[in-house]
């Protein structure tokens, strides 16, 4: 690949792009991020990223280089120079480099860097088929709503998910599913209601979740914030997961169980075209 990244103020081609082996964000997953998809050469809710950034930065006592004029600038830049018109910008806040102690250095220039991803977002495949997920025990930390680059739990999961011939997990703790590996859970009961976990430590507060419930909400359609299990899960009439980058996705199978007729579901896609219409009307 030969994209232009942003590395702490420079422009550069990939293969240039140097970080120091002292950065805490390598050596400690000292380190927050947002993804922020592109549609159509435009940002889809960049206002909503930069708030949960801000709320990660807080939580974790860090600070970024540039401030939100910046950031902003900063992603239109890399859009323009790599003439990225869908996909997503990935940025990264890291503490810096410092000497390794576990401690916070009592001063350290943050790190900043940025890069696009090309990705067809609105014609996916995945959309097309749904998806199949498999529960598995939530091995993450306890401070899920800090968006932070420690993933390591996620993507051992992920693995798990792909050698048991399944596409992604869902995470369970407490006999409840908290979220899936990089995205939101969702169902849809036979009744109609929307149904996904409440807000709390325990899921990523998410970006296109958010989206999701107001566009919903001002279909007429009825949303409910709880925990759910698996076995309602594999009752539900539709289920579905949200993130930037999958938009809203189908799940059509739950531990070997199909959902409904084991397609994706009337609502599931009536909420996609929702979400894809409104985000494309507001991206800027
Ligand atoms: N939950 C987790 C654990 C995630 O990693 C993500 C996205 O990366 C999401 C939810 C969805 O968040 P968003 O809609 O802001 O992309």
């Amino acid at each position: 690949m030969n994209r232009i990244v942003y590395v702490n103020g420079d422009y550069l081609p990939e293969a240039d792009a140097k970080i120091s082996v002292f950065d805490r964000g390598f050596l400690f997953a000292d380190a927050v991020y947002e993804v922020t998809s592109v549609l159509d050469g435009r940002l889809v809710d960049f206002p909503g990223h930069l708030a949960r950034l801000h709320r990660s930065l807080g939580a974790l006592e860090l600070t970024t280089p540039l401030d939100d004029a910046g950031l902003e600038e900063m992603h239109r830049e890399l859009l323009k120079r790599n003439r990225l018109t869908e996909g997503a910008v990935y940025m990264q806040v890291t503490r810096g480099a410092a000497d390794r102690d576990f401690a916070y250095p009592a001063s350290s220039e943050p790190g900043l860097v940025a890069f696009t991803q090309a990705k067809a977002l609105i014609e996916s495949p995945t959309a097309a088929k749904g998806i199949r997920v498999i529960s598995v025990q939530d091995i993450r930390w306890a401070r899920r709503d800090i968006k932070t680059t420690q993933l390591l739990g996620p993507s051992m999961c992920k693995m798990i998910a792909k050698k048991a011939g399944a596409d992604d997990a869902w995470f369970v703790e407490e006999g409840f599913v908290t979220e899936g590996t990089s995205n939101n859970a969702w169902i849809i009961t036979a009744d109609g209601a929307i149904v996904t976990r409440n807000l709390s430590a325990a899921i990523l507060h998410g970006i296109t979740r958010a989206a999701v419930m107001t566009y919903a909400e001002a279909a007429g359609m009825r949303v409910e914030e709880r925990p759910f299990t698996i076995a309602e899960a594999q009752g539900a009439a539709e289920a579905f997961i949200t993130s930037a980058s999958a938009f809203v996705t189908p799940v059509v199978e739950i531990d070997g169980v199909p959902l409904g007729d084991g397609a994706p579901g009337p609502v599931t896609k009536r909420l996609r075209e929702l979400y894809i219409a409104e985000s494309r009307a507001r991206a800027s």
